[in-house]
């Protein structure tokens, strides 16, 4: 059985007192045995967020693959895991649109979280001329050949696979949960082309893009998706806490 993980994604949003005051509200009401519930937040926010963290888990949104160096601005692995992260997005559209991050950079910054013991939360996902144009299923397995390759079956197993159509982020456009589905399938089964059957079927697949309390459950319902990843309303206390309660 797969334990469905519910994971908010802050983006550029929030300092050290909103994220205090965030943690204060939500860990208590996220205790649950039947999912995991968790924030990602800026890196500004881990070490409060990490205090404050009882119940939720903690990923950072992004990582360098390289331990330490020139990379001016960047953060490592082991920095991350020196302050007890143990989850970290890595691939989001917006990294890959606006700072360069490819399914190559994508593929050694998952390598460099398998051997630190982070869970990686690996997104992908088509844009909307992608979209319209069919191509989705290509870009999909296109992008997975490239950002899972040479892991090993028991790694790709532990991860998180967060499918995220760039149309639905931020857009209030939810993808219809027959098109999240059928996108999650198609995860699961490249995951099962590259890695076999039990990485198949142990790995997460979250769905992503304007995910809310009043469609949470609908797409929690599908036999593929396995959990969401939320930009918006994951920002309010109010809307993370019914998205908690709507599906522990
Ligand atoms: P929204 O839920 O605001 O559409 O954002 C989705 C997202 O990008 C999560 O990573």
């Amino acid at each position: 059985m797969r334990k469905p993980i519910i994971v908010g994604n802050w983006k550029m949003n929030k300092n050290n007192a909103e994220t205090k005051a965030f943690f204060e509200a939500v860990d208590g009401v996220a205790a649950s045995e039947n999912a995991t519930y968790g924030i990602g937040c800026p890196f500004t926010d881990l070490r409060t967020a990490l205090d404050g963290a009882k119940n939720l888990v903690v990923a950072a949104e992004n990582c360098h693959f390289e331990d330490a160096g020139a990379f001016t601005g960047e953060v490592s692995v082991p920095m991350l895991e020196e302050m007890g992260v143990k989850y970290c997005i890595i691939g989001h559209s917006e990294r890959r649109a606006m700072f360069g991050d490819t399914d190559e950079t994508v593929n050694k910054k998952a390598k460099r979280l398998i051997e630190a013991n982070i869970t990686p939360i690996l997104c992908i996902g088509e844009t909307e001329a992608q979209y319209d144009a069919g191509e989705t299923e290509k870009v999909i397995r296109e992008q997975l050949t490239g950002s899972l390759a040479n892991l090993c079956p028991k790694c790709v197993a532990n991860m998180v696979i967060a499918y995220e159509p760039i149309w639905a982020i931020g857009t209030g456009k939810s993808a219809t949960k027959e098109d999240a589905q059928n996108c999650c399938a198609i995860v699961r089964d490249q995951v099962r082309v590259m890695y076999g059957d039990e990485a198949a079927d142990q790995v997460r697949v979250q769905y992503g893009g304007s995910v809310k309390p009043n469609n949470i459950v609908e797409y929690m319902a599908c036999p593929d998706i396995d959990g969401a990843l939320i930009g918006g309303a994951s920002l309010k206390e109010d809307s993370f806490i019914e998205i908690i309660e709507k599906t522990k």
